[in-house]
């Protein structure tokens, strides 16, 4: 299962399982990179993450 996510910007995100890591991800998204908020899904997040 994935649960951690390496954000270009250099932050580290970890989350209990992948839901929380999604959920994580987006929270730092819109805090961080409103602009790749919108743009971002589930799947990218997923994606990016191992
Ligand atoms: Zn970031």
């Amino acid at each position: 299962m994935k649960t951690r996510l390496a954000c270009p910007c250099g932050v580290m995100i970890r989350g209990e399982d992948e839901d929380d890591l999604v959920e994580r991800a987006f929270a730092h998204l819109r805090e961080q990179h409103p602009d790749l908020a919108d743009e971002y899904e589930r799947e990218h997040i997923l994606f990016m993450a191992y």
